[in-house]
C-alpha cells in the first residue's frame, strides 16, 4: 500500500502506552483508518441544504477535535519523533481550517451534492489539480504528498460523516496487528481473536469498555499510545507487548527474536497456570473465596468453561443490543440468556440489565427513537443505566421478562446498573414484580421464588448510601471501574487523563470498604466485579476488607486463584488495615504493586505485611 503521506520508516521505534491485555503480538500493521464503506454519490433537495451543511460542519468540528487531540498528545514523545510526526498533523489541521478544500466542499453542497459526495468530489478534484501542476520533475514527490494529504483529510471527513470510523474488519488479513486512533467498544466486539494478532490504538484508557473487551477476547493490546497511528506504517512489522505496554514499530531482527522468546515464555506460563483450574479457591487457612467470570460477548463462553470459575458474576447484556439495527425481542433475549445459563451447568449467572450510556453507543436504540441521535454533552452523567430503563419502561420490561423466562434453566440473579438512590431500586422492584405477575397470568413457567435483584455499587452516591440501599437490594456488586471514574472525575476510557485514573486512590478504596462493611453487617452477598477483581496483586487487600466473592475476566481466574491459595485471612486483614491507614495514593501503590506497575505477571502477594 502506498502511504506517501506518512513519515518514512526510520528504523525501530519503541512507543509507550497503557498495558491492557497480556501477551505478545508480532505481525504486519493493519491500519484501520482507511476509507470507510464505499459511499454512493448522490444529490440532495434544495430544502435539505441547510441540514446538510450543518452535518458537514459537525464532521469538520469532529475531525478538527480528533487532530488537535492527536497533535497535543505528541508532547510526550521524544523530540525527534515529534519533529517527524507533527508537521503532518499541522498540515491536516490547516486543511480542516478555513481552506480552499472546505470552501470547495461547501460550494458543492450549495449546488445540491450530499456532504459525503461533496467531500469526495472536491478532494478528488484538488488532488488531481496538485498532480497536474507543471513542476520540476524533482519536486514530483511534493505534489504527490500534497495530493495524498488532501485525500487523507477527505477520508477522515467521510468517516465522520458516515459514522463508520473503521475499515471493515473482514479486510483484515490473518495474523495482522490492528492499529487505529481509537476503537469503539461496539467495533472491538466484532474482532475475531483467531484472526487478529493484537491491537494498539492512540486513544483509550485502562478500564474503558474497549479495554475490557480486548481483555475478554484475550488479544494482546496496548492503548493510549501517543503518535502511534502516524508512526506505524501499514504493512510494516510491529510488536505489541500487552504486559509492558509497548509498541515496537519496524523492529530489528534482535527485537523480533526477543519477542518470539517472550511468546514462548507466555505460552509456558499459561500452561503452568492451567493447573489452578481444577484446584479449590481457598486461602491457606481454609476461607473459601468465590471466583466468577465476567461475560461481555458469547464468544467468551468456552474460555469461561475452562477458567476454573464457579459461575458468571457479571453478564454485561449490552452485546445483545450492539451491532444490529433493531432491538432484540423478548424471545431473542430469552434464548440467549437460556443458552448461557445452560452452558454454566448449574453455576449461578448474574445478568445485568442494559447499561446504555457513557461510551457504550447502541445504534438500535437510536433507530428505535429511544435515545437521541446526538448524545448528551456529558453522557457519563446523563441517562445512563437504570435511569434510561426507568424512563423507557417497555425496554426494561422486555428484558426482565426474558431473564425471568430463562431463569427456569438454572440459578440467576438480576443486577441493576448505575444506581444512585433508594427510589430507583424501589421503582425497579415494582416493575420487576409487575412483569413477573404478568408472565404468570400469561401462563409462563417461572421459578417459584423470584431471582434476587441486586445493584451495582459504582457511583460514590451508591457507595455512601450503601447502608440504606442494602435494605432494598438483595446483593451488591461493586463496580470499581465506574466507581473510580466518578469518584476521581476521570474518564476511564480517556487517554489524556489516563495517568489520573487510579482505583487504588484512598478515596476509591474507602468507598469500597464502606459499601462492603454495609453489606457484611446485614450478611448480604457482596462481590467486586470491576477490573480490580482480576488483578492478583489486589487480592490480599480485597480479602482483607472482608470480600469473599470476585468476578473477573475469565483469563484472570487462574492467577487470582493462585494468589488466594497463597494468602491467609489473618495476614490479609492486617495488610488491608495498614493500607487503609494510608492517605497518599503513591504510598498505597507502592505497598500493593511494589514496582508501581499494573499487575500482569503472577505475584507473590504479601503473606505478611511489609514493615
Ligand atoms: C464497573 O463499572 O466497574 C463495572 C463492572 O461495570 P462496567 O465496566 O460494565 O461499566
Ligand atoms: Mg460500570
Amino acid at each position: 500500500m502506498n502511504r506517501i503521506n506518512r513519515p518514512k520508516s526510520e528504523g525501530e521505534r519503541v512507543l509507550i502506552g497503557i498495558p491492557i491485555s497480556a501477551g505478545i503480538a508480532i505481525g504486519p500493521v493493519f491500519g484501520a483508518a482507511e476509507p470507510p464503506a464505499v459511499i454512493t454519490r448522490h444529490a440532495i433537495a434544495a430544502e435539505d441544504v441547510t441540514a446538510e451543511t450543518a452535518r458537514l460542519d459537525a464532521a469538520v468540528a469532529q475531525s478538527r477535535n480528533q487532530l488537535t487531540k492527536l497533535r497535543a498528545r505528541l508532547a510526550v514523545l521524544p523530540e525527534d519523533s515529534q519533529a517527524e510526526i507533527a508537521p503532518l498533523l499541522d498540515a491536516y489541521l490547516q486543511m480542516i481550517g478555513p481552506s480552499r478544500l472546505l470552501r470547495g466542499v461547501r460550494a458543492r453542497v450549495a449546488r445540491l451534492r450530499s456532504a459525503e459526495t461533496a467531500v469526495e468530489e472536491e478532494t478528488d478534484a484538488l488532488a488531481a489539480a496538485f498532480l497536474a501542476m507543471p513542476v520540476d520533475p524533482e519536486d514530483r514527490s511534493g505534489q504527490e504528498r500534497r495530493a495524498e494529504e488532501v485525500r487523507e483529510i477527505g477520508r477522515r471527513l467521510v468517516r465522520n460523516l458516515t459514522r463508520s470510523p473503521f475499515r471493515s474488519f473482514s479486510a483484515l488479513p490473518d495474523g495482522a496487528v490492528l492499529v487505529c486512533e481509537g476503537l469503539r467498544p461496539a467495533d472491538a466486539a466484532l474482532l475475531d481473536p483467531s484472526r487478529v494478532a493484537g491491537v494498539a490504538t492512540d486513544e483509550g484508557g485502562a478500564d474503558g469498555h474497549t479495554a475490557i473487551l480486548l481483555r475478554a477476547l484475550g488479544l494482546p493490546a496496548v492503548l493510549g499510545v501517543a503518535g502511534l497511528s502516524q508512526a506505524a506504517l501499514p504493512g510494516h512489522a510491529v510488536i505489541i507487548d500487552g504486559s509492558a505496554g509497548t509498541v515496537t514499530t519496524d523492529p530489528t531482527p534482535a527485537s523480533l527474536a526477543a519477542a518470539r522468546k517472550k511468546v514462548t515464555a507466555f505460552a509456558r506460563e499459561l500452561q503452568r497456570l492451567a493447573k489452578f483450574r481444577r484446584l479449590a479457591s481457598v486461602t491457606t487457612d481454609g476461607e473459601a473465596v468465590e471466583l466468577q467470570a465476567n461475560l461481555e460477548i458469547p464468544a467468551e463462553l468456552p474460555l469461561i468453561a475452562q477458567s476454573g470459575c464457579t459461575g458468571i458474576g457479571l453478564l454485561r447484556t449490552e452485546f445483545l443490543f450492539m451491532n444490529r439495527e433493531t432491538l432484540p425481542s423478548e424471545a431473542d433475549q430469552t434464548e440467549t440468556y437460556r443458552a448461557v445459563i445452560e452452558a454454566m451447568g448449574g453455576d449461578p449467572v448474574t445478568i445485568r440489565v442494559l447499561d446504555w450510556g457513557a461510551e457504550k453507543e447502541i445504534e438500535a436504540l437510536v433507530t428505535a427513537g429511544i435515545v437521541p441521535e446526538v448524545g448528551d454533552q456529558n453522557p457519563a452523567l446523563g441517562l445512563r443505566g437504570i435511569r434510561l430503563l426507568l424512563r423507557e419502561t417497555a425496554l426494561f420490561e422486555v428484558q426482565l421478562a426474558a431473564i425471568l423466562r430463562a431463569a427456569v434453566a438454572g440459578p440467576v440473579r438480576i443486577l441493576l446498573p448505575m444506581v444512585t438512590s433508594l427510589s430507583e431500586v424501589k421503582q425497579a422492584r415494582e416493575i420487576y414484580e409487575r412483569v413477573a405477575r404478568r408472565l404468570r397470568r400469561r401462563g409462563e413457567k417461572l421459578p417459584d421464588t423470584l431471582p434476587p435483584m441486586g445493584i451495582m455499587i459504582e457511583t460514590p452516591g451508591a457507595a455512601l448510601s450503601a447502608d440504606a440501599l442494602a435494605l432494598e437490594a438483595d446483593f451488591f456488586a461493586i463496580g470499581t471501574n465506574d466507581l473510580s471514574m466518578y469518584t476521581l472525575a476521570v474518564d476511564r476510557g480517556e487517554s489524556d487523563v489516563a495517568h489520573l485514573y487510579d482505583p487504588l486512590h484512598p478515596a476509591v478504596l474507602r468507598l469500597v470498604q464502606f459499601a462492603t462493611e454495609a453489606a457484611l453487617r446485614l450478611r448480604m452477598p457482596v462481590s467486586v466485579c470491576g477490573e480490580m477483581a482480576g488483578n492478583p496483586k489486589l487480592t490480599s487487600l480485597l480479602l482483607g476488607m472482608g470480600l469473599r466473592s470476585f468476578s473477573m475476566n475469565a483469563s484472570a481466574v487462574p492467577r487470582v486463584k493462585q494468589a488466594v491459595r497463597s494468602l491467609s485471612e489473618a495476614d490479609c486483614t492486617r495488610f488491608a488495615r495498614r493500607v487503609m491507614e494510608q492517605t497518599d495514593p503513591a504510598r498505597i501503590r507502592e505497598m500493593i504493586l511494589g514496582d508501581g506497575a499494573r499487575a500482569e505477571k503472577p505475584v507473590k502477594a504479601p503473606r505478611s505485611p511489609s514493615p
